[in-house]
């Protein structure tokens, strides 16, 4: 037994026969997995979808290292790699964007907040050069930026399979240009670039304040706009706001065409979750679309990874309706992101959940001392994790807001000096945050 695809299988019958894995676990995350190399006493596996790999490192590796400790009678190393990670395909400059079919226009869901963009990314798709040039995408992290990047590119290679795209992000630009110059290769660098017919440099932001890339990245940009060949770029944030971007390069940045993506609206989350689902075959509820889109909010990405997430713990939790999976990740979402603010109701309800109350009770009548106390944590919670106004809570909490601010200001009092109180409110906050 010396080659990685038998290996491979070895591991998979032992988790099948002596670790007695259920069939179900192995089929859904391990049938389409392939032993790839083993080298150093490192077993590669490659899989075709990311979010198996994510699943596979989060919940299943010890059962793999278990699997290949019994084999071997020693410990071994296993990664996972995706089909382009195997292949290189990642490489910075050129991606292999028949590959990216992930990242298409089919594939991107539009809505109020981006369809500005995905009309201009759709322009320039189909007449690079004519239209918006440059075209510069700006929007926060997640909203799918450098999506419509590679669905440009892979739309251009699609039309003319000539075409020489180059798609860079700015610090391996950076970093190319800097072993360019180490190495006294400064003119193939700019040969290489500026004989792209469409040049895209994801997350541009990064390239302010650094002297040399700027400059060179000043006369790529004008040898390309004179020949007329297709410039995009992505940003964080607009040029005017690169406080260290050089005026030229801002100028030129506003040159062509300036469109921002902003957060999807619920319309669009519900979408997206349902593109997200359909496309690994996951059947989602309305009800548990609903969850996820009123309580991840902010951020595409993390749409996603929610989705994801309720594929691993629909087979683990095996609930009956699912809803359990759906909460499970959204905590999940959220303990992985504090920084993400989770809505009133679900604050509620984790507190309730662990007073053991319900959240009718919370928001109840009822003023038992078994009552009360959760409730006035609950206020302070609500208060301290999200933005809500007092009237808005007092809605929430079926109560007038002064009573509520009475509440929230005499906890905030008793917890200067009640350690324990302290304490307690940090569990119930965990419990929030945590799965
Ligand atoms: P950014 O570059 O803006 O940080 P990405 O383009 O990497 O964001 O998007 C993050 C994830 O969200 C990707 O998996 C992408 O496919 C997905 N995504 C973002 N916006 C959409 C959309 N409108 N429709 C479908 N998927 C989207
Ligand atoms: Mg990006």
């Amino acid at each position: 037994m010396n080659n990685a695809a038998d290996i491979w299988k070895s591991v998979y019958r032992v988790m099948k026969e002596e670790l007695q894995i259920s069939s179900t676990t192995l089929e859904t995350w391990f049938d389409d997995m392939r032993g790839a190399k083993f080298e150093n006493n490192i077993l590669t596996l490659v899989t075709g979808a990311e979010f198996k790999k994510d699943v596979v490192l989060r919940i299943h590796t010890d059962t793999v290292k278990k699997a290949l400790f019994i084999l071997f009678s020693k410990e071994i190393g296993f990664e996972i790699l995706t089909e382009p990670e195997f292949e290189g395909y990642i490489a910075p400059e050129t991606p292999n964007f028949s590959n990216y079919d992930e990242y298409s226009f089919e594939k991107f869901v539009v809505g109020a907040s981006n369809k500005f963009a995905h009309a201009a990314a759709k322009a320039v798709a189909s007449a690079p050069g004519t239209s918006y040039n440059p075209l510069l995408i700006h929007g926060g992290s997640g909203l799918g930026k450098t999506h419509l990047l590679y669905a440009i590119a892979g739309t251009i290679k699609k039309n003319n399979p000539k075409a020489k795209i180059t798609y860079i992000k700015s610090e391996d630009f950076t970093n190319e240009l800097i072993a360019a110059i180490q190495s006294g290769t400064r003119n193939e660098f700019r040969e290489k670039y500026r004989n792209s017919d469409i040049l895209l440099v994801d997350d541009i932001q990064f390239i302010a304040g650094k002297d040399s890339t700027q400059e060179e990245f000043f006369h790529t940009f004008n040898a390309l706009h004179e020949a007329h060949r297709q410039i995009v770029l992505t940003s964080d944030r607009p040029p005017k706001e690169m406080a260290k971007l050089e005026e030229r390069l801002k100028t030129r940045f506003e040159w062509g065409l300036l469109a921002d993506i902003e957060p999807p609206d619920f319309e669009t989350r519900m979408a997206i979750i349902s593109l997200k689902a359909d496309l690994i075959n996951l059947k989602l509820t309305t009800e548990q679309k609903e969850l996820i889109a009123n309580n991840v909010t902010a951020n595409v990405r993390q749409l996603e990874g929610a989705v994801h997430k309720l594929l691993a713990y629909r087979d683990l939790l095996a609930d009956v309706d699912g809803m359990q999976a759906a909460e499970r990740a959204i905590r999940d979402i959220f303990a992985e992101n504090p920084w993400i603010n989770p809505t009133p109701e679900f604050i509620i309800k984790a507190v309730a959940k662990y007073f053991e109350l319900e959240y009718e009770d919370i928001i109840g009548k009822d003023r038992s001392a078994k009552m009360v106390e959760p409730r006035k944590i609950a206020m302070y919670m609500v208060r301290n994790m999200t933005n809500e106004s007092y009237p808005k809570m007092g809605k929430i909490f079926n109560r007038d807001h002064t009573t509520i601010k009475y509440s929230v200001d005499t906890l905030e009092e008793l917890l200067k000096t009640d350690n324990e109180l302290k304490e307690q409110i940090k569990d119930v906050k965990n419990s929030v945050l945590t799965p």
